[in-house]
């Protein structure tokens, strides 16, 4: 089993990705898809005049603030655009693709963060209708339905919070979570980006392995969003995976190089 995560920023190849996802199925590969959609949602927020936002956390932490306009927004374009897209390009290639998001039948459960602490202007505040969380639970008893019947997953945030509430939930960390729970062999997170550079944006500077021990020395050298994806693959492998690979989705056959070790390959 492996589990393919392709996210959402610009200048990912989405077509060359559901080519290799189409081969591999027709192979027997057993496989799931979890997608991402940061860029077009980012497009249609400004759109829509409610531009992205983004808070700091004490520890100096960024992430996007999920107020409910910005929630609905998300599920536009991850569940619409997005997920019925891959779906489209999927079946396109004779794949029996179903889109569903984790809110959907419960797929990915986890609590939501009440209260999140955000820094202003050197002042630290509280905000308490932010609609984010984490994956604490996957229904495999509805993926395992589907995959012993022909049927390809397409997963996208946002999760359900265990009070039932849509949130959004970071996609990497959700594949994971998704990939341990099915017991899966191999995590492939896809990106804009050949995988970890030690010299971001440096290309020429790429780590092409990483041991498991030591995965937590190279965090200090992920930014951003690269950071979630060392967690997302710190958890698949405390939970069991035997690789994490972080590789380049702007290429040809991008799943396929994947695999075959290009990327970041972490064991
Ligand atoms: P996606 O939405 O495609 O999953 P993200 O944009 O969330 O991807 O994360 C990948 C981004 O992480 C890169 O585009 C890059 O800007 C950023 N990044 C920060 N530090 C690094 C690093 N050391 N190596 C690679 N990418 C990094």
């Amino acid at each position: 089993m492996i589990v393919i995560k392709v996210g959402g920023s610009k200048g990912i190849d989405l077509d060359a990705v559901c080519d290799d996802v189409a081969a591999l199925v027709s192979e027997g590969t057993a496989l799931v898809l979890v997608h991402g959609g940061s860029h077009e949602t980012n497009l249609v927020a400004e759109a829509l005049g409610h531009p992205p936002q983004f808070v700091q956390s004490p520890s100096g932490h960024t992430s996007r603030r999920t107020d409910r306009r910005t929630l609905e927004i998300f599920e536009m374009v991850y569940c619409g655009l997005v997920n019925k897209g891959v779906v489209e390009r999927l079946q396109r290639r004779g794949v029996r693709a179903i889109g569903l998001s984790g809110l959907d039948a419960l797929l990915w459960q986890g609590p939501r963060k009440a209260v999140i602490r955000v820094v202003e202007n050197g002042k630290t505040r509280l905000l308490r209708d932010d609609y984010t969380g984490v994956v604490e639970r996957v229904n495999t008893e509805l993926l395992q339905l589907l995959l012993s019947q022909g049927y390809l997953p397409v997963l996208t945030p946002p999760a359900a919070s265990f009070e039932g509430e849509a949130i959004n939930v970071d996609g990497d960390r959700a594949a994971a979570a998704t990939a341990v729970a099915l017991g899966a062999d191999t995590l492939v997170l896809l990106s804009n980006v050949p995988g970890l550079l030690r010299d971001f944006p440096d290309e020429g500077s790429l780590i092409r392995h990483i041991a498991r021990v030591q995965l937590e020395e190279h965090m200090d050298l992920a930014g951003g969003r690269m950071r979630k994806k060392l967690l997302g693959a710190q958890e698949a492998l405390n939970g069991g995976l035997r690789r994490v690979v972080l590789a380049d989705a702007r290429v040809a056959q991008p799943v396929r190089q994947a695999l075959a070790g290009r990327g970041t390959v972490i064991e």
